[in-house]
């Protein structure tokens, strides 16, 4: 099949290209680089893969026949949003009206690249797909959330109204290779600080709670969503939970650091607790997380070693 991803040049984005093409499919990546970068890319030496710079808030224009368009396109880390909150907005918003009208034209299959985020800061633990969220519209990360959230509303409307054969997966907290090192994000953040025996940040006390999923496993999740006939929202993630207090020591064990743990301010309307509820997952996809969390840091941290030079 030819396939459309957007953000193909993202963390998930090219992971989900390197898949796409090992399946034997053709490839055209359309990225603006606003927060992937060409070096997640540079490896693929395939004459089925093309690379467009393209920004999708724009109409988007692709030659010849798609048979599936895999919307990624969006920054994804809390610093991001604090610095990019209008394109945040405009990529979930007008980014995914132009990329499911290209599904449409061309008569091609749609994925959406949703989030766990829609929950805001879930009332319940672990969340299932019928639950509603409890979002704040207005704060720091609402740009981003209510951008997903217009994104999956978007989609619906797209395959109830146009009949586009639409996908939505819900994506919790992904890390492996290719994460940026100065995105941030949790896992970026707490491996290089142990890397360079520097101080730890927890943000808060450290009691909110994550559950981290391997890049592999979420990219094998998606690809079964995408080939599956399910258009309801899909959580796929690792529902292994913990908090991220224990996740600091984790890491300071692995990584076998001498860093201390400091604490600061937790940032606003951060989640208390995060854990997929994975059971149509498992269900409708056959589909479960394999990779240990030590397996998984494990590799993060040997890219992470390389990217640093130690
Ligand atoms: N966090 C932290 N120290 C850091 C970066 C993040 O304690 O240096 C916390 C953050 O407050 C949140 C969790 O780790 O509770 C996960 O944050 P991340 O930015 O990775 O993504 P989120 O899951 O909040 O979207």
């Amino acid at each position: 099949m030819r396939m459309v991803v957007t953000g193909g040049a993202g963390f998930l984005g090219s992971h989900l290209c390197d898949r796409l093409l090992a399946e034997g499919h053709s490839v055209i990546c359309i990225d603006n680089l606003l927060t992937g970068t060409t070096a997640n890319i540079d490896h693929i030496r395939d004459e089925r893969f093309l690379f467009i710079k393209h920004d999708v808030t724009n109409y988007i224009y692709v030659e010849g026949d798609v048979d599936f368009v895999l919307h990624f396109a969006s920054p994804a880390s809390p610093i991001d949003y604090l610095e990019l909150p209008i394109p945040t907005l405009k990529v979930g918003s007008l980014g995914t009206h132009k990329a499911l009208g290209l599904a449409k034209a061309k008569g091609a299959g749609f994925l959406l690249a949703s989030t766990s985020e829609v929950y805001g800061d879930p009332q319940i633990n672990p969340q299932h797909e019928l639950y509603w969220g409890n979002v704040n519209p207005v704060g720091p990360r609402g740009v981003y959330d209510e951008a997903k959230r217009f994104a999956e509303a978007m989609t619906m409307a797209y395959h109830r109204y146009h009949n586009v054969n639409t996908r939505i997966v819900r994506i919790f907290n992904t890390y492996g290779p290719r994460m940026r090192l100065n995105d941030g994000r949790v896992v970026p953040n707490f491996i290089k600080q142990a890397l360079k025996n520097e101080p730890i940040t927890v943000y808060g006390d450290g009691s909110q709670t994550r559950s981290f999923c391997y890049v592999d496993d979420l990219i094998d999740g998606i690809y079964r969503l995408m080939r599956s006939e399910e258009h309801e929202p899909t959580n796929i993630g690792n529902p292994h939970e913990m908090s991220i207090l224990e996740f600091a020591e984790t890491i300071i064990q692995l990584t076998g650091s001498s860093s201390e743990i400091v604490y600061k301010p937790l940032p606003t309307d951060d989640p208390t607790v995060r854990r997929p509820d994975i059971s149509k997952a498992k269900k409708i996809l056959k589909w479960e997380p394999k990779v240990s969390l030590e397996e998984g840091i494990e590799k993060t941290i040997e890219y992470f070693r390389q990217k640093l030079e130690l």
